[in-house]
């Protein structure tokens, strides 16, 4: 049985179909138009568009006349309709975005996530993120649609609970979905971080076919295939962390050495830059903010062409290189889109030897090339794509979206 979240349908099934209709349309679209491409008796669009004109959430944005009769009049989406509040917890970040009914963001914030990550404290400040947030920018609260959250997995979904992500020490199954609905009294929905971000490339750019690498503190895959994110049976899916790309790198967890997650992650390379004596490495890898400034500091010193940082972010490079063939020979996938809190400072050392790796890899079997970009998102994106969650029950005519109700 397919379930809903618990975020609320704004309309029924009519609705949303005119909706999604007009938001794709970029200059807008006509009754008669809308009657054309949903199938829908001109009387039920000039009733469903009587609704969404009173309810504020289109507008009329001219006229064009078109052959004989009346001059129709243009229908496009009120970006001021209504706004949805995106809050994605990285074990370094928080970051929160207010967005408005297109997608665009019209504030956000990002806080360092508490050192001592007790799930009351992380509620409470998000709590006070959010509602400042939503009071700078000025928005009408009635116009608040909802909240969407994108956490590290695992989640269990269905019950809006974060489970035990290994880089959130001292979190376990914590309620996070309900609680923030409580203190907020809005609808929140709640998905793993990596299928967040795929969603906000899949509103923001279109694309319809990619692997999405997210690089944070942990280091996971967001899937688009045929324009819907993949998220598995329990919305788990993206675990990249044991992909082998090399035959070397520290000991995994699982038992051997040259996993994805385990040679890649900013931890991992700035305890390798302290082997080399570049830096003092960090306690642990649950020493965020050590970790980030370790790590930045990495990044400055391959700036400089200190040859020995250039090696350690040049190796990660060619690693991270690896599991984006593999995943592209697994998907089928034209373009691997990066992104995540930790993406653009290797970016700006590495990006260019990730291309060129990518495509003299001998293991890259796709027939037909394989692009790799940066989100064009930035550091937002995350929380862009949480925000996301909230309009797609909007505006998605999909089965799973009806089931949506408070
Ligand atoms: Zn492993």
């Amino acid at each position: 049985m397919r379930r809903g979240t618990n975020l609320p349908a704004v309309g029924g099934f009519n609705q949303a179909v005119v909706l999604d209709l007009i938001r794709r349309a970029p200059e807008g679209l006509s009754r008669v138009e809308l009657a054309d491409a949903s199938g829908l008796s001109s009387q039920t669009v000039t009733n469903v568009c009587r609704r969404l004109l009173e309810g504020g959430l289109v507008r009329e944005v001219g006229r064009v006349v078109a052959g004989p009769g009346k001059p129709r009049t243009i229908l496009d989406i009120e970006p001021a309709g209504g706004y949805a509040i995106g809050v994605h917890l990285d074990p370094s970040f928080v970051t929160y975005v207010v967005v408005d009914l297109e997608g665009s963001v019209i504030a956000d914030s990002r806080s360092r996530t508490p050192t001592e990550v007790r799930p009351k404290d992380v509620l409470v400040s998000m709590q006070r993120n959010i509602e400042g947030l939503v009071d700078s920018s000025g928005i009408e609260r009635s116009r608040l649609l909802g909240v969407g959250i994108a956490a590290p997995g695992p989640i269990d979904r269905e019950a809006g609970i974060v489970d035990d992500p290994p880089l959130l020490t001292g979190w376990h199954r914590v309620p996070l979905r309900d609680a923030l609905a409580e203190r907020l009294a809005l609808p929140v929905a709640l998905d793993k971080d990596v299928s967040a971000v795929a969603v906000a490339e899949a509103w923001s750019s279109g694309v319809t076919d990619a692997g999405v690498l997210y690089y944070g503190t942990g280091i996971g895959l967001g899937m688009i295939i045929a324009g819907e994110v993949l998220r598995g049976s329990t919305a788990n899916a993206g675990d990249s962390g044991h992909l082998r790309v090399s035959d070397g790198g520290p000991l995994c967890r699982c038992g051997f050495r040259g996993c994805l997650g385990e040679n890649s992650s900013p931890f991992t390379m700035t305890r390798a830059a302290a082997r080399r004596g570049l830096l003092v490495a960090p306690a642990s890898a649950s020493d965020t903010i050590g970790v980030d400034e370790a790590y930045s500091r990495l990044i400055a010193l391959a700036h400089d062409g200190v040859p020995e940082a250039l090696e350690v972010v040049l190796r990660v490079a060619d690693d991270v290189a690896r599991g984006l063939v593999l995943v592209a020979n697994l998907l089928d996938v034209p373009r691997m889109i990066c992104a995540g809190p930790f993406w653009d400072r290797l970016a700006s050392v590495g990006l260019e030897r990730i291309r060129s790796a990518v495509a003299a890899d001998p293991a890259l079997v796709a027939p037909h090339p394989v692009r790799v970009d940066g989100t064009a998102l930035g550091a937002d994106v995350g929380a862009i794509g949480a925000a996301c969650l909230v309009l797609d029950a909007v505006y998605s005519p999909r089965p799973a979206a009806l089931l949506l109700r408070p």
